[in-house]
């Protein structure tokens, strides 16, 4: 039999990498816990029509979907922005509004392997939803900040835009939504020439045409300069101006709470997912450049799954970017070293002894390990040095009978006898 290997774009994560991760899923939910986001557990598989519903040509043409044994049309979620909207729209459909919510976990999408990009991913993803209010978009985007500083990301820059300027323009032109998605997705990929001809097939005025080149390339770190600048190309488009106005107020509602976040408005900025309404950002870290994170808001998506019509923002992070990002930057992890103990019996028949005196360390929240291959005691405390193992503890007959065990200091090769109930305490 040929040697079995992981699948293309799935990974394993071996105790290093899988700390990394931890370490960001940590900080994560504990951002979650600061801004009162309650978490929740959602299916991976969900109904493929639920999934793509409208997640986007892009995401959509990559799901893991296949038929369920029972002959239904499933798929691995790409993201989780679909599934909570299913519960918004049905079981919580009474909650009171605002509510929190923040998940966790795997996603999946048949994406081309590369550095930042793989087949199986993770997730943190925040919704705030029943607030169509421009501090609730405010709250997003600080809450992204949070996570990136928690993760010591310190010097990230954000993306950010607005659904409505272009698709003020598109509707005001009269192009039909699903046209409109087409065009920004092409522009969310900068292929401009070709989101201009559909633009120019839709019948759009060549007024608009003129707009919309200079729009796209409208990008600046002045953001006041930058929304002036917006607001004056698309001054005869009235929801784009109100577009505009609400993109305004966010940045500033995040500026004045004192969160200084390096922002660069883009104008052109689309983002692939189609459910978007308002505000959209991504973070990016300097030597990285790939999205750490993306969100927005999206105010029909839930209405979209049969709910009532519901405002929402969000944001989804990629726990395995900020990681990456983190190993670049050669972020240290601020985790405490922690004790460790390995119990080792002097001979066979003190097994059982062995396993009660790891008990009682545990139960005094030790951290335990037990020598579980019959080794001999040179070997066994060889074998504890080579684990890095602070101390071991040595179980034998004549000690027990005292109750007392010997601890060994495993760096300072020095050992003593102590009580049992003592050696707890002496290890802390
Ligand atoms: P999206 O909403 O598609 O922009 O996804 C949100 C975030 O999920 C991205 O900014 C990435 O951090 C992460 N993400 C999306 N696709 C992948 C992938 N194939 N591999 C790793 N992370 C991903």
């Amino acid at each position: 039999m040929s040697e079995f290997k992981t699948l293309r774009g799935m990974r394993d994560f071996l105790p290093e990498d899988a700390r990394t991760m931890i370490y960001v899923e940590d900080v994560a939910r504990k951002v979650a816990r600061l801004y009162g986001y309650k978490e929740i557990i959602t299916p991976v598989v969900e109904s493929y029509e639920l999934l793509a519903a409208k997640a986007g040509d892009e995401v959509r043409s990559r799901m893991f979907a296949f038929r369920d044994l029972g002959g239904r049309h499933v798929a691995l979620r790409p993201e989780f922005t679909a599934s909570v909207a299913r519960l918004v729209a049905t079981t919580l459909r009474n909650e009171p509004k605002p509510f929190r919510l923040f998940c966790m976990g795997s996603a999946y999408r048949y994406d081309e392997p590369q550095r930042g990009r793989y087949r199986e991913f993770w997730q943190s993803d925040y919704e705030l939803v029943g607030s169509s209010r421009p501090e609730a978009d405010a709250e997003i985007i600080m809450l992204t900040d949070s996570l990136m500083q928690g993760a010591g990301l310190k010097k990230f820059t954000m993306k950010v835009g607005h659904v409505g300027v272009i698709r003020g323009i598109l509707t005001q032109e009269r192009i039909g939504e699903k046209q409109q998605s087409a065009i920004m997705q092409l522009m969310d990929k900068k292929q401009y020439d070709d989101a201009f001809k559909l633009v120019k097939n839709a019948r759009a005025s060549e007024k608009c045409l003129t707009v919309l080149r200079q729009l796209v390339e409208c990008s600046s770190n002045d953001i006041s300069k930058m929304l002036s600048r917006m607001e004056k190309l698309v001054e005869n488009y009235e929801k784009s101006v109100a577009a505009v106005e609400n993109l305004r107020q966010i940045l500033e509602l995040v500026s004045q709470s004192g969160c200084k976040i390096d922002a660069t408005v883009d104008a052109g900025f689309a983002r692939g997912l189609e459910y978007y309404t308002g505000m959209i950002f991504e973070p990016y870290v300097p030597h990285l450049d790939i999205a750490l994170g993306g969100g927005g808001r999206y105010d029909r998506l839930v209405e979209l799954f049969g709910g009532e019509s519901t405002p929402a923002v969000g944001v989804a992070h990629g726990i395995d970017r900020i990681a990456l990002g983190m190993q670049l930057k050669k972020t240290a992890l601020k985790v405490e070293k922690e004790k460790t103990v390995m119990v080792i019996p002097i001979k066979e028949e003190l097994r059982s002894e062995a396993l009660k005196i790891s008990r009682m360390l545990r139960d005094a929240g030790v951290l335990v390990e037990v020598e579980v291959m019959g080794r001999k005691m040179a070997k066994a405390l060889e074998d504890a040095d080579r684990r890095k193992m602070d101390y071991a503890i040595i179980v034998g007959e004549r000690e027990l009978k005292e109750g007392t065990v010997v601890i060994r200091d495993l760096a300072k090769r020095q050992q003593n006898t102590v009580k049992i109930d003592k050696m707890a305490d002496e290890i802390r």
